[in-house]
Formats: C-alpha cells, sequence, structure tokens
C-alpha cells in the first residue's frame, strides 16, 4: 500500500492515491520537528488499511515540506512558497490520476494554498471535521499540545521526549484569534517554546482514539473520491 515500496509490475491499476502533507516545523521542545508529517502518515497508512479488499489505495511517499512562516523564528524550521506547494500538489495529481490530499499543517497559506488546488483534501479545519476531534483541537489552542503529542506518542513514541514533555505547563492561546489579529508567527502570539496546549496531559491512547476518528474521516472521503 506504500507506492514506493512496490515494483512496478505490482502497481495496481486505478488506485485512489493519498498523499500525506505534513511540515518540517518547530514542535515544542518536546516533539519532532517532523511532527504534522507523521500524522498524515499514519492516517493515510490506516485508511489504505482500513479499505483493503474493498477500493485499491495507494500511500505515496510524504510530502515533508509545507508553507512554514510561524516557526521561522526555531531552528529547524524548512519552509516552502505557496507557489512550490500548489505545483507539487497539481503536478503529483497530474502523474496518478486520482489523488487525495491529507494535511496536517494548519498555518492558513498552506490550507488556501491546498483548497485552491481543487484536488480532494481532507481538511480538518473545516468545521463539520473539527467537530468530530478532541477539545484542545477545537480550541484552537493545539500546537503541539496534547492533540498532536498523543498522535505522535501513538505511532513515533520513540522521536517524544517524554521529560521535557511533562514538564511543561498548559499554554493557552487561541491560535485563529491571534491570526486574525495579525500575529503570524509564534512568538508574536507568546509561543516562546513553539508550543501551546497542554503537552503534558498527551497519551498514547488518546493519539490511538484520535486517530481512529481521522481514519474514518478519511475512508469517508475516500469512498466519495472513488465512487
Ligand atoms: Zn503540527
Amino acid at each position: 500500500m506504500n507506492l514506493g515500496e512496490l515494483a512496478y509490475p505490482d502497481v495496481p491499476e486505478d488506485a485512489v492515491h493519498l498523499l500525506p502533507l505534513g511540515a518540517t516545523e518547530p514542535h515544542g521542545p518536546h516533539a519532532p520537528l517532523s511532527t504534522d508529517t507523521v500524522i498524515s502518515v499514519g492516517i493515510c497508512e490506516r485508511a489504505a488499511a482500513r479499505l483493503a479488499g474493498e477500493i485499491p489505495v495507494l500511500v505515496l511517499p510524504a510530502l515533508p515540506y509545507g508553507v512554514t512562516r510561524y516557526g521561522s523564528a526555531f531552528a529547524g524550521t524548512v519552509s516552502i512558497s505557496e507557489e512550490t506547494l500548489g505545483s507539487l500538489a497539481t503536478e503529483i495529481a497530474a502523474s496518478v490520476g486520482t489523488l487525495v490530499l491529507v494535511n496536517s499543517h494548519f498555518e492558513p497559506e498552506q490550507v488556501e494554498t491546498l483548497r485552491a488546488t481543487g484536488l480532494p483534501l481532507l481538511d480538518l479545519t473545516r468545521r463539520r471535521n473539527a467537530e468530530r476531534l478532541t477539545e484542545e483541537f477545537r480550541s484552537g489552542s493545539c500546537h503541539a499540545g496534547r492533540y498532536e503529542t498523543s498522535l505522535v506518542l501513538a505511532d513515533e513514541p520513540q522521536l517524544v521526549h517524554a521529560d521535557r514533555m511533562h514538564e511543561l505547563e498548559e499554554r493557552h492561546v487561541d491560535m485563529p484569534a491571534a491570526i486574525r489579529a495579525g500575529r503570524t508567527d509564534f512568538l508574536a502570539m507568546g509561543m516562546d517554546e513553539a508550543y501551546c496546549g497542554a503537552p503534558a496531559e498527551s497519551s498514547a491512547e488518546e493519539g490511538r482514539e484520535t486517530f481512529e476518528t481521522l481514519t474514518q474521516m478519511l475512508v469517508e472521503l475516500i469512498r466519495e473520491v472513488a465512487a
């Protein structure tokens, strides 16, 4: 189900392709720069497995770069432009036929660029999707907090510094409100350690439950696209 692991004679025709979209940006002192990518890959692999025998689904190699300006004051941030992101998505779609974008990086310019491609998109910022996710996610105070850290703990626990995570105080930052007020980097939002929310409350168990919800949403979208 991972396209990159197949030899060409084994690639099924008429598959639905999933492109996991992430970012390389700071996620607190405790979680990896690849947090968003890990989450998107986790959703895609679960959905592909869930649909085995029903719909052929292939997971493309992940795109680990996004439009990532908010974290630019921190080491390790790698950003691409809206133009590059849009081109990558549309050119990959042209290569594979049926493509679904699966995004876990929510900087507004990232989301707007992906919407503008017109490609099917698992868009967790849409209210009908956000409503199904955890309280912290819905609060908008959710960068490298309990929501995201739990998901990483579920799939790549060795990438989380548990000792640092347990020492982090809860930080409430209403990111959508801060963005509307024109604060467009983590420092200006008061996130001097590149996180908000409550990472110390994270657990692999919550991560697995959230992955289940995210997988269900993606399965529903794939069924719509394949119908
Ligand atoms: Zn993130």
